[in-house]
C-alpha cells in the first residue's frame, strides 16, 4: 500500500529532515510552498525554524490563505517548535507582527525555556503513542500555557526545572510538538501523523 502524501511547509526551517522522517514513516512526503503544490497533499508539516520568518513567508508566498482553509477543512497539520507557534491561535512573546494559522485552541509562550537556556532534553512521554518516552530535544522552545476547549494534552515535561509543562497536544486532526522529533531518528511520532492522515484521507 502506497502512503498518503504529506507536505512540509518549506518556507523556512527543518524542511528536509521532516521529509526524510516522514518518508521513512511510510508516507510519499514533499516539500511544499505554493497554493497548487499543497493541493495535492493530504496532510502538511510545519517544520522547526523560526515562526516569525515563516509567518513572514506565508503572506508573501500567499500561503496563509490556502493553509487556513484546508485547516478548516481538516487538513491533517503537524507542528513541531516553530510549527507549533505557528499552530496556535494565541502567542506570547512574540513578535507584534507575527501571525499563526487558524489553529489549535492554545496559548503558546515562544522561547519559553530560552530564558534559562537555549536547549535542552529531557524524556517526554506522548500518550498514544507506545514504546516509552521520547528523548526530545528542545531548541529555544515553545511550551503551552494554556489549552481551550477540545484540545487534548499528549505530552508535559517529567523531570527538572520545566516538569509539568505542556510540550504536546492534539485538537481533532492538529497536532503540535515544542520538541524536534525529526532531529533524533525516532520515527513514532511522524507514524503517529501518517495513520491520522490516513484515518482522515
Ligand atoms: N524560537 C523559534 C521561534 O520563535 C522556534 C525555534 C525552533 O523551531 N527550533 O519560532
Amino acid at each position: 500500500m502506497s502512503g498518503p502524501t504529506i507536505g512540509v511547509l518549506a518556507l523556512q526551517g527543518d524542511v528536509r529532515e521532516h521529509v526524510a522522517a516522514l518518508t521513512g514513516a511510510g508516507a510519499d512526503a514533499r516539500p511544499v510552498r505554493r497554493p497548487e503544490e499543497l493541493d495535492a497533499v493530504h496532510g502538511l508539516v510545519i517544520p522547526g525554524g523560526e515562526s516569525t520568518t515563516i509567518s513572514k513567508l506565508a503572506d508573501i508566498f500567499e500561503m496563509r490563505e490556502p493553509i487556513d482553509k484546508r485547516i478548516a477543512g481538516g487538513l491533517p497539520v503537524y507542528g513541531s517548535c516553530a510549527g507549533m507557534i505557528m499552530l496556535a491561535r494565541e502567542v506570547l512573546d512574540g513578535r507584534p507582527d507575527q501571525r499563526g494559522f487558524d489553529g489549535i485552541a492554545m496559548t503558546v509562550r515562544r522561547n519559553a525555556f530560552g530564558r534559562q537556556v537555549d536547549s535542552f532534553e529531557a524524556p517526554v512521554a506522548v500518550s498514544g503513542v507506545e514504546g516509552g518516552p521520547f528523548h526530545a530535544v528542545f531548541i529555544r522552545a515553545p511550551w503551552v500555557e494554556r489549552v481551550g476547549e477540545g484540545v487534548e494534552v499528549l505530552g508535559t515535561v517529567t523531570e527538572g526545572p520545566a516538569a509539568g509543562r505542556i510540550v504536546a497536544v492534539r485538537q481533532g486532526n492538529l497536532l503540535a510538538t515544542s520538541f524536534h522529533p525529526e532531529l533524533t531518528g525516532d520515527l513514532r511520532l511522524h507514524r503517529y501523523f501518517v495513520g491520522l492522515v490516513r484515518a482522515a484521507s
